[in-house]
Formats: C-alpha cells, sequence, structure tokens
C-alpha cells in the first residue's frame, strides 16, 4: 500500500546515489510521496580529501526516481544558508503547495583532528551544516505543515552524538545538538501535529563512511577492509548498515503508522555495543 500518496516530502543532501538522502528519498516515492532532493552544488575545499555536494548527480537522482514513476524535483540549495533554504522552500512550495515529510539528512564533517589542532574554522562550518541547517530547515518548512494540519520531521543524527567519536568533535557535538532540537521541537509542534524524531545510524556504507574508514586506516596503520571486519565483529548483526536500512526506518518515521511516536531517538546500528555475538560461549 502506497501510505504516502499525496504526500510530499523534502530531503536535504539527497543529490548523491550513494547517499543515505537519496536512498530515503527513493523509499519516500516508492511510498507514493513526491519528492524534493536537495543537495548543495559545491563543495568545502578545506575538509581534505572529501568532497561535498552532489554537481551532476542530483539530477541524476531525481531521474532514478522518474524511472519507478515517482515525482522529483531537484532543486540545488546550501542548508547553512538562511536565504538559499528560504529559496528552496519557497520554491517547493510554488511546484507543490505543501510540505508534509523533511528529511534532514545534509551533514558534513571536517578531517579528524586532535583537540588541541581543531580549527575554528572547521568547527563552524560543521556546526553550520549539521545543526545550523537542521534549525533553518525546520524553521522554514514548518509553518507549512501547520497550515496543512500536520507534518514529519525526521532528523538524522549520528550514533558520535551519544557516543562521541575520537577527534569528531565537531561532528560529535553538532550531532548531539541536533537531539536537544528534536526534543524541543516535538514538544513545541505536538498539539500542531507534527511528530519528531532522530535516529542515530552507527556505521553505514556510504562515500562519507569510506572516506572516514580511509582516514581512520592512515591512523592506524591499518586497512579499510581491517577495520570494516572489525565493525562487523563488534556488530551483533554481524554487519554494517546499508543506506537501504536506514531508508527503511526513515520512511516508517514519515509514514502514519509512526503516527504516536515523537521525541524519540532511535539508533539503527545492527545492536553496535551491545557486545560481540560472535564470541558467545558453546552449549
Ligand atoms: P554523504 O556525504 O553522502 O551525504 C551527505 C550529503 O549532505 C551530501 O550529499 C552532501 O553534499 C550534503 N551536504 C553537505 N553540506 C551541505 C550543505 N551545506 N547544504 C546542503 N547539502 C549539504 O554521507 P552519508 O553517509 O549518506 O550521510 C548522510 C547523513 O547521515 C549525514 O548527516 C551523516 O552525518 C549521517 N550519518 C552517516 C553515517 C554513516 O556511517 N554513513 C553514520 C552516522 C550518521
Amino acid at each position: 500500500m502506497r501510505k504516502l500518496k499525496g504526500k510530499v516530502a523534502l530531503v536535504t543532501g539527497s543529490g548523491r546515489r550513494k547517499g543515505i538522502g537519496s536512498v530515503c528519498a527513493r523509499s519516500l516515492a516508492e511510498a507514493g510521496a513526491s519528492v524534493v532532493v536537495t543537495d548543495i552544488d559545491t563543495s568545502f575545499s578545506d575538509f581534505p580529501n572529501y568532497k561535498v555536494g552532489a554537481g551532476n548527480e542530483l539530477e541524476d537522482v531525481a531521474g532514478d526516481i522518474r524511472s519507478l514513476g515517482g515525482e522529483a524535483l531537484p532543486l540545488f540549495a546550501d542548508i547553512s544558508d538562511p536565504e538559499s533554504v528560504e529559496a528552496l522552500v519557497k520554491r517547493a512550495k510554488e511546484a507543490f503547495g505543501r510540505i508534509d515529510i523533511l528529511v534532514n539528512n545534509a551533514g558534513c564533517s571536517p578531517g579528524p583532528a586532535p583537540l588541541a589542532q581543531f580549527s575554528l574554522d572547521a568547527w563552524n562550518k560543521t556546526l553550520a551544516v549539521n545543526l545550523t541547517g537542521t534549525f533553518l530547515c525546520c524553521r522554514e518548512v514548518t509553518p507549512l505543515m501547520i497550515e496543512k494540519g500536520g507534518g514529519k520531521i525526521v532528523n538524522i543524527s549520528s550514533r558520535a552524538a551519544r557516543r562521541g567519536a575520537l577527534w569528531m568533535h565537531a561532528y560529535s557535538a553538532s550531532k548531539a545538538g541536533m537531539l536537544g532540537l528534536t526534543s524541543s521541537m516535538a514538544l513545541e509542534l505536538a498539539p500542531f501535529n507534527i511528530c519528531v524524531n532522530a535516529i542515530l545510524p552507527g556505521d553505514i556504507e556510504t562515500e562519507l563512511k569510506q572516506w572516514g574508514l580511509e582516514m581512520e586506516a592512515q591512523v592506524k596503520g591499518t586497512s579499510v577492509q581491517a577495520l570494516k571486519e572489525e565493525i562487523a565483529g563488534a556488530t551483533p548483526l554481524g554487519r554494517l548498515g546499508t543506506p537501504e536500512d536506514v531508508a527503511a526506518l526513515v520512511t516508517f518515521l514519515s509514514s502514519p503508522d509512526s503516527d504516536y511516536l515523537t521525541g524519540e531517538v532511535i539508533n539503527i546500528s545492527g545492536g553496535h555495543g551491545l557486545g560481540n555475538a560472535t564470541s558467545r560461549p558453546k552449549f
């Protein structure tokens, strides 16, 4: 059943085919929603070796959705820029007249660095995208949701929000900030029938994760493959996650099936941290 028929979703950071955002956008479209796919089109040159921005891929992501019979509108926007977010939401409203679902997926991370060497510029840029960008999108979209009687907001935070991540101070802090924002928005917006939830992905196989693993492998003097095996070994479900795993949860949180859930923070990490399932004693 197409539970999101007639709904309009906006998914930030959804312009890259291998990213979590584009897979979420596809999943929402498969459930019947019209989807605004949006991403930044430039790159932060000061995040070494990691390219941010969708470029031509944004149009491809929209094409993938259309080829599945869905409706997609590709729009470039920088979520850290208030005017860009305002223009994005204005265009989406002109096209569809409403936004019922907002998935705050866009995110970035500077390279890891010890605290004493962490640059203020990298700190500010990371918070500007991950935290302020989420705030700006919510601030712009919620009036439209209120106008139409409700909505769903899904904030894609990270396991690092709660556990931290070595040398990833700005990333962890920005993702933790998203949790405070989630709770306070859930409280304010519940009377308007808007549900706001956050999810904490663990290790999900995307370009961002691959880049993170390459950096980690370099620092630790090991290989990406060895790190992946280590992660899988520490994950009771025995593998890294996929963007599809995350998209299934996002689509649930965007659908009427989750109408009694708000202000929740949900791990999606294959049970990582519960212990090592493969080292059980034999009976
Ligand atoms: P990704 O880099 O493919 O996706 C992030 C997207 O955000 C990119 O398309 C990027 O261009 C976009 N973006 C960056 N800055 C932007 C800006 N200023 N305006 C608009 N868009 C911007 O990585 P991903 O792994 O698919 O990550 C998606 C989300 O999931 C991120 O928020 C990330 O922090 C989070 N996450 C990922 C993992 C993982 O293991 N992959 C784990 C935890 C959380």
